[in-house]
């Protein structure tokens, strides 16, 4: 199958796990996982690419479960060529898609640009962030985006900008296949001092009330129209429910984690149970904010 493959300058690995590679620690392996060198590589490829074979991006996997059959056709992780960081205009960073939210809250701290503090928190890549609208504490990637790099599954490089993504409430209309090279992230001025502070003080509300140190997939549901689906879960008496080895966590009822040895079925299972459950109690259909990928 590899001859079927376009050549690559970067690493092709045919039938890789992708379990080390996602926060849940389960799931099957990729088909195969592309990790290109550069743009140019990415973008060769996927022109080359038989478009009959399915894309997708993963960044950290911090949103996502993947099954335990695998997932079909290719997987894309940007590395290092695809991780900086840097100040372009006063208030702007030009970000690469596999940039962490650490590196580029921490960046924006350095050069005084304010408001994207709350990147500090969420434990993902800016791919990530922009597909899904990453957010916390009051913020969120649509109040930062000014436009992003996008290569299409034809391998056409195309810039988005905000209002193309049509954003809501963690999601954006992405176009299927398309991988996210680099994201402008615009803020306000700020001292770097109080930046610091705030990006301390959301770290440890963080650190009290999430299980940050388990294998876990970050808010498994959508928060419903006038309600917390945390609330709904813990009313539904769900609070610690397990199934096989998933379990909803006792510390933040919208986090489901792997206690050791969880199969991404039984962390679905237990979701879909969850759900179930909550509509009986109250009546409300709780939507999956995780993405679920790959063959059961
Ligand atoms: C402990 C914990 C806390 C969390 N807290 C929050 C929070 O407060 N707010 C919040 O919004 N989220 C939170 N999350 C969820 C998660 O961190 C975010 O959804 C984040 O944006 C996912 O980024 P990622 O790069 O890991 O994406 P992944 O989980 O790898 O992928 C998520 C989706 O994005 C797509 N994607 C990834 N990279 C790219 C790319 N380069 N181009 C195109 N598409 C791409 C994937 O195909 C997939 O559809 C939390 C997760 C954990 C584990």
């Amino acid at each position: 199958m590899a001859d079927t493959l376009p050549k690559v300058a970067g690493k092709l690995t045919a039938d890789a796990p992708l379990a080390p590679l996602v926060w849940f620690k389960s799931g099957g392996a990729a088909d195969w996982l592309f990790e290109p060198r550069d743009l140019a590589d990415l973008q060769g490829f996927l022109r080359d690419l038989d478009p009959a074979l399915p894309v997708m991006a993963l960044g950290l996997g911090s949103n996502m479960i993947v099954r335990d059959g695998g997932v079909p056709g290719v997987v894309v992780r940007l590395g290092k060529a695809f991780a900086r960081v840097a100040k372009t205009a006063d208030l702007t960073l030009d970000c690469g898609g596999g940039a962490s939210g650490i590196l580029v809250s921490s960046t924006a701290r350095d050069n005084g640009i304010a408001g994207l503090e709350f990147l500090r928190s969420i434990p993902g890549t800016v791919g990530g962030f922009v597909r899904m609208n990453g957010g916390a504490y009051g913020g969120e990637v649509k109040d930062i985006l000014i436009d992003c790099d996008v290569v299409l599954r034809s391998g056409a490089l195309l810039t988005l900008t905000k209002d193309d993504l049509n954003y809501t409430y963690r999601h954006s209309e992405l176009p299927e296949g398309a991988i996210v090279v680099a994201a402008r992230f615009e803020g306000r001025p700020g001292e770097p001092e109080t930046i610091q502070s705030e990006m301390d003080r959301i770290s440890a509300s963080r650190e009290a009330t999430q299980p940050l140190r388990s294998k876990t997939g970050g808010s498994t549901f959508e928060n419903p129209a006038g309600h917390r689906a945390w609330e709904l879960v813990d009313q539904a008496g769900c609070r610690g429910l397990t199934m096989g080895g998933a379990q909803v966590s006792e510390k933040h009822t919208n986090f489901l984690i792997n206690t050791g040895t969880a199969t991404s079925a039984d962390i679905e299972a237990l979701g879909n149970e969850v759900r179930r459950r909550v509509l009986e109690k109250s009546g409300v259909e709780l939507e999956w904010e995780i993405q679920r990928v790959g063959r059961k």
